[in-house]
């Protein structure tokens, strides 16, 4: 049960993910969560730094979805400027809007990766689906209300996972 929280790897920020392992790994499509993942939950739109680097990734060859559990206008507005595809309200760790992003990016299971900073959303719905799961941390330490609830959850997770050795990543994902 433990294992369905484990992530395949881990990156203290996006910045910090090696995206040419994951070409060499054949990975072709990125799945990434929206809040708190590449931007603060409360800031409306992608920064400098961000563009930059999904105008790397499109240089890479990479495909990009957003997918995320907050509602239309919230994922709208970050992700339409940038012209990236995006589901909204994914409710994730369900395993749907994965799959959707998948085939809508027509490539296979195995060639698609998924960022995200929570672990029973994330993490959950990527290895659910049989996805190559990154964990981050999370850019700020302030969260919304739901996001809140899941810390809680995902602290006990965490000690659980803390006790039984399966903490490969630096401690500092709370
Ligand atoms: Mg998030």
């Amino acid at each position: 049960m433990l294992n369905y929280f484990l992530p395949s790897d881990y990156a203290k920020s996006i910045y910090d993910i090696n995206i040419d392992k994951l070409l060499e790994k054949g990975i072709k499509g990125i799945i990434t969560d929206l809040d708190n993942t590449l931007i603060e939950w409360d800031r409306p739109e992608a920064t400098p730094e961000l563009i930059e680097w999904f105008k790397m990734l499109e240089e890479k060859g990479l495909l990009v979805t957003i997918i995320s559990n907050n509602n239309q206008e919230r994922v709208g507005t970050f992700s339409k400027p940038l012209k990236l595809p995006f589901i909204y309200d994914a409710k994730k760790p369900m395993t749907k809007a994965f799959k959707q992003a998948i085939s809508d990016m027509g490539i296979a299971y195995s060639e698609t990766a998924v960022i995200g900073d929570q672990l029973i959303t994330d993490v959950l719905g990527g290895n659910r689906a049989g996805l190559h799961t990154i964990l981050v941390s999370p850019v700020t330490t302030s969260d919304g209300f739901w996001t809140k609830f899941n810390r809680r959850i995902e602290r006990f997770i965490l000690g659980k996972m803390r006790k039984r050795g399966l903490i490969f990543w630096e401690d500092k994902h709370e």
